[in-house]
This record gives structure tokens, C-alpha cells and sequence, in this order.
């Protein structure tokens, strides 16, 4: 396992995810409180531990580390505006959602 990324912000990952879906890269995020692991419920607040990001085959690492050095060196690319695909609404970037229809902004992986 290689670990390739690790952050905070939780649309940063999502969006990271999808790069790497897009280019068929392999990989598992370490992200216990979503799995709800470690601690109960409530305990700590979301997201105080870093998620990180793995990439199985060594052969793509070099790929997906450049696509993370790309995309987290262009973060304002994350906060500008987008137009929610289901309903046509414009959302600002701070949104991960459309507010109108839920729509989420990146595709999940599934
Ligand atoms: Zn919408």
C-alpha cells in the first residue's frame, strides 16, 4: 500500500476520489470516523483526523500523486462555482450538494 494524500477536508478527498476513478487508479481511504471505528458516536468532532488516501498498485502511484499534487495545488478550482448537473441550479463552491434537488457534487464512489 502507498500512502498518497492525506487531508482534513472531507470534499477534498471526495473530490480526489474522483480523479482517481476517473483514471482507473486502485485505492482505499483510511477514514475511521466515517466507519464509525475507534470511537463512539458524537465523541470527536468529524474529521479532526486526517483521511488518507492509498494506492494499491505501485505501478500507479506516480499517476495518482501527480494528480493530487495537480488538484491540491489548485484548490480554488474546489471552491469555484459549479452548476448542480440534475437540476441546473448554480451552487457556490463552498457546497458539496445541491440545496435544491441534494445532488451531490461529486459522483460518490459508490
Ligand atoms: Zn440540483
Amino acid at each position: 500500500m502507498h500512502r498518497i494524500h492525506a487531508t482534513n477536508d472531507f470534499s477534498e478527498l471526495r473530490y480526489l476520489q474522483s480523479l482517481l476513478e476517473a483514471k482507473d487508479i486502485e485505492y482505499f481511504t483510511k477514514d475511521e470516523h466515517l466507519m464509525g471505528l475507534g470511537t463512539a458516536a458524537g465523541e470527536v468532532p468529524p474529521y479532526k483526523c486526517p483521511m488518507e488516501i492509498y494506492v494499491v498498485e505501485k505501478d500507479q502511484v506516480n499517476l495518482a500523486k501527480q494528480l493530487v499534487r495537480r488538484a491540491t495545488g489548485k484548490v480554488s478550482i474546489i471552491l469555484e462555482s459549479w452548476t448542480c448537473s440534475s437540476c441546473g441550479e448554480q451552487l457556490e463552491g463552498q457546497f458539496n450538494a445541491c440545496w435544491q434537488c441534494a445532488n451531490a457534487r461529486y459522483p460518490s464512489a459508490g
